[in-house]
C-alpha cells in the first residue's frame, strides 16, 4: 500500500509490482489517496492484517512517525517514515529517502566520507538526506533554504539524532564535522553566500520541489555560466524531484562538468530496503528499474483504476 495525497503520479507501483511478479509473489501494491490529517484509517487497514506493510509520502511522512509501533535508528534520525512494514504484529517505521540518496551517490561515484555536502531545502525529505550523509562521515554539511529557522532546526535535529553534540548558538558540532544552515532565497539571491557555500563541495543535493518547473533550479543559471563555482571536480549533484528525470539542477551539473544521480536513482533505490523489509527477500533491483524507467517514459503510474480512496 501507498499513502500519500496525491498519490496519482507515483512510480512505485509499477517498480513494486514487477519486482513481485518477478519473485513469483501474487501481491499488488495498491496506492491509496489520503488527506492530509487521514492517516489513522490507513493505519487501521494495517493493524487489520490487510497488508505486510506500506509506503508513505508527503504530507504524512511525519504523522506516520508518531503512528508506527517502533521506528528504526534512521526513521527517528530523521524524524520522519516512508516505509512501514508489519513484523510479529508489530509495525515498524523505517525511513530509507538516505539510504536511496547513499546508493544513487555510489552509483555516479561518489562516496561521501570527507566530502563537504551542500543541501538545498530542509524539509522532510531532507530531514532523511542529511541524516544520511552525516552517518556516512561527511566532513561538511551545509542546508541552504529559503526559510533558515527550519534549516537550523534540522541541522540541530539530526546532529542530536546522530549522536553529535551541537553548540546551540553555532550549530557546529563538537567533533570534525562542521554544520551550517544559511538562508538561501532564489527571489534575494546572495551568491557570494552561494558561492562560499559550493566552494570545494564534493556532494550537492537538491531537496527542494522547485526542479518540477521546467527550467528552474535553486541555482540562478546566472551563477553557473559566471564561473563563481568551483565545486571540486569530483563533485556529484543529485536531485530528488524525478519529474522531469533531468531536471535543470541536473543539467547545470553537466554544465559544470561533473556527475549527476537523477531522482529515479533515488526513487528506486529507497524502494529496495522496503521491498526487502515486506518480502524477506532479495530485490530484484534490474527488474524494478526497469519497470521504473518504462513507467518514467510512458508518462505516468500504473492504471488509475487501481487507486483506491480509503473507507
Ligand atoms: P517538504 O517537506 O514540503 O519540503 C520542501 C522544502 O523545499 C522546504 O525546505 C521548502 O522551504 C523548500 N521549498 C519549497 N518550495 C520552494 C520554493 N518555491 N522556493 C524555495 N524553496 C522551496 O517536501 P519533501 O518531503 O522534503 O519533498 C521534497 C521533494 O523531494 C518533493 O518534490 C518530493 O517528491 C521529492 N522526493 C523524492 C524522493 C525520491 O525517491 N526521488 C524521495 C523523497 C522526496 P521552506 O522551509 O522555506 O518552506
Amino acid at each position: 500500500m501507498l499513502f500519500g495525497w496525491p498519490v496519482w503520479s507515483s512510480l512505485s507501483p509499477a517498480m513494486h509490482e514487477a519486482g513481485f511478479r518477478a519473485l513469483g509473489l501474487p501481491w499488488r501494491y495498491v496506492p491509496f489517496d489520503v488527506p492530509p490529517g487521514g492517516l489513522a484509517a490507513g493505519f487501521e487497514l494495517l493493524r487489520a492484517g490487510c497488508a505486510v506493510g506500506a509506503n508513505v509520502t508527503i504530507p504524512h511522512k511525519e504523522d506516520a512517525a508518531s503512528m508506527v509501533d517502533e521506528l528504526t535508528p534512521r526513521a527517528r534520525a530523521a524524524g520522519a517514515v516512508n516505509t512501514i512494514a508489519k513484523r510479529d504484529g508489530v509495525l515498524v517505521g523505517d525511513n530509507t529517502d538516505g539510504y536511496g540518496l547513499i546508493a544513487s551517490l555510489a552509483r555516479a561515484g561518489a562516496s561521501p566520507g570527507g566530502r563537504k555536502a551542500v543541501v538545498f531545502g530542509a524539509g522532510g525529505a531532507a530531514r532523511g538526506c542529511c541524516a544520511a550523509l552525516v552517518n556516512a562521515g561527511v566532513s561538511e554539511l551545509i542546508v541552504m533554504n529559503r526559510t533558515l529557522e527550519r534549516a537550523e532546526a534540522l541541522i540541530t535535529a539530526v546532529l542530536r539524532a546522530c549522536g553529535r553534540q551541537t553548540e546551540a548558538s553555532t550549530l557546529k558540532a563538537r567533533s570534525s564535522l562542521k554544520a551550517r544552515a544559511l538562508e538561501w532565497s532564489l527571489e534575494r539571491p546572495d551568491y557570494d553566500r552561494l558561492s562560499q557555500a559550493m566552494d570545494g563541495a564534493g556532494i550537492v543535493v537538491n531537496t527542494t520541489p522547485i526542479t518540477r518547473q521546467p527550467g528552474a533550479s535553486p541555482i540562478p543559471d546566472e551563477a553557473v555560466e559566471s564561473g563563481r563555482l568551483r565545486p571540486d571536480p569530483a563533485c556529484v549533484f543529485c536531485d530528488l524531484v524525478y519529474r522531469p528525470e533531468w531536471t535543470r539542477f541536473l543539467k547545470q551539473a553537466r554544465v559544470l562538468g561533473l556527475a549527476a544521480a537523477t531522482g529515479l536513482d533515488v526513487l528506486l533505490h529507497q524502494g529496495v530496503p522496503a521491498f526487502e523489509a515486506w518480502t524477506g527477500r532479495k530485490a530484484p533491483v534490474d527488474v524494478m528499474e526497469e519497470a521504473l524507467r518504462a513507467a518514467a517514459q510512458a508518462g505516468g503510474p500504473g492504471p488509475a483504476h487501481l487507486r483506491r480512496r480509503l473507507p
